[in-house]
């Protein structure tokens, strides 16, 4: 059962992880915060003489490397927090980071299903050496000053820190938002979202669509006089849509927001002249940390440590254990019965690099399009979980079945 109850959680966060940053203007005043490089020097050195490592699967290559644990944590920060964000808030995201890698030893990956991290090569070769001169001093500073520290919970790892990019003001119990309960990630108020992206935003839908995609869904057909009717039935402790009816269906918040895009699930709307248009507030799932609401504290002056009590209910903090380093030590390759679903991997793989070469010039394009525009960034992503959800939901049935 608990084996069960892990593999959902996994397959949750491959759906709902928090969504990397990578295309942000620098904020104002970022020079002043600059780490100096003879500092920056020291810190890469006392990384790689710690002895601690950790192994990282390379989705796109099949590949593991292994690294310092420290410079593995400021890879991840870079990848999935802003540059110009607190540096507190940074070492949050840090020790969430550690304690999740840590908990993941032998199946941890590069992508979103695990949490995403590039290598400092890569994250120069992506942002910029302006960018990485700013900020890779503070990702290595975030790490250094937490250095070995995790998450407990009764004892354990805690080894599902979700976390999103905003609430809209208020967290979600694990249990609203996912088909599970985990006891620390418990619905708080988040009040210091002020500066958050998408805090309020607006999705206009004809009544045409939106009637065109609910009968898509392949559920009981709905007529545009349903659409005027439709009613949200109930909401969530942090004020999610829970459940709208619409017609004879019932559909969960979850279900609209990835039908029409929305930018979270905690959403109003009215209909005006034909169109059905959405307000929402927050980005992401809300469950956990909010990256704003992190930044937003540490803002008015809360450290790492109370950030992290804050958004993860009756948590624990202290250093990693020897057992814990140890077993990320030996631990430089795939989980044992991982071999069959290498080698199966490994097959595939070599399948899609031949479409990669074959639409290279395709590929070129995409690439300009994310390193042009931000919002282009996330909408990938988007698409990207929407096709993960796809597959992950067609992996949980049968997971079910073999487990009954
Ligand atoms: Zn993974």
């Amino acid at each position: 059962m608990k084996k069960y109850l892990a593999y959902i959680l996994a397959v949750a966060v491959i759906l709902l992880n928090g969504i990397p940053y990578i295309a942000l203007s620098d904020g104002a005043g970022a020079d002043e915060e600059r780490v100096p490089k003879s500092k920056v020097e020291k810190m890469e050195e006392e990384i790689s003489e710690s002895g601690v490592t950790i192994t990282v699967k390379r989705v796109a290559t099949g590949e593991y490397l292994t690294l310092p644990l420290e410079e593995y944590v400021a890879c991840v920060v870079a990848s999935e927090m802003y540059g110009q964000f607190e540096m507190e808030a940074l070492k949050a995201q840090a020790v969430a980071a550690r304690t999740y890698g840590l908990a993941r030893v032998g199946d941890l990956c590069d992508t979103v299903h695990c949490q995403a991290f590039a290598t400092e090569e890569e994250l120069r070769e992506k942002q910029g050496d302006e960018w990485m001169d700013k900020y890779w001093g503070k990702f290595l500073e975030a790490a250094v000053e937490t250095q070995g520290e995790v998450v407990y919970y009764d004892d354990e790892l805690a080894s599902y820190l979700m976390f999103h990019s905003s609430s809209g003001g208020r967290t979600e119990n694990s249990e609203e938002v996912f088909p599970y309960m985990v006891p620390y990630l418990r619905s708080v108020k988040s009040p210091y979202e002020d500066d958050a992206s998408h805090k309020q935003e607006t999705k206009t839908v004809s009544i045409d669509t939106f009637v065109r995609a609910i009968n898509g869904l392949n559920r009981k057909p709905i007529k545009e006089t349903d659409v005027q009717k439709m009613e949200i039935t109930a909401r969530t402790t942090g004020g999610r849509v829970k459940t709208i009816q619409i017609g004879n269906n019932e559909f969960t918040g979850g279900e609209i927001r990835d039908l029409f895009g929305l930018a979270s699930a905690n959403f109003t709307y009215n209909i005006e002249d034909y169109h059905v248009i959405f307000t929402t507030t927050g980005f992401g799932h809300g469950v956990g940390m909010s990256q704003y609401g992190a930044n937003g504290m540490a803002k008015k002056g809360y450290n790492y440590k109370q950030i992290l009590k804050h958004y993860y209910t009756g948590i624990d903090m202290g250093q990693v254990t020897d057992e814990i380093i140890e077993k990320s030590n030996n631990t430089t390759g795939p989980a044992e019965n991982d071999n069959k679903e290498m080698a199966e991997n490994k097959a595939a793989e070599k399948t899609d690099q031949k479409t990669e070469t074959d639409t290279s010039e395709k590929n070129t394009n995409q690439k300009t399009e994310v390193n042009t525009s931000e919002k282009k960034t996330e909408d990938k992503t988007a698409d990207k979980k929407d096709t993960s959800q796809k597959s992950s939901q067609k992996t949980d049935t049968s997971n079910k079945k073999s487990n009954e």
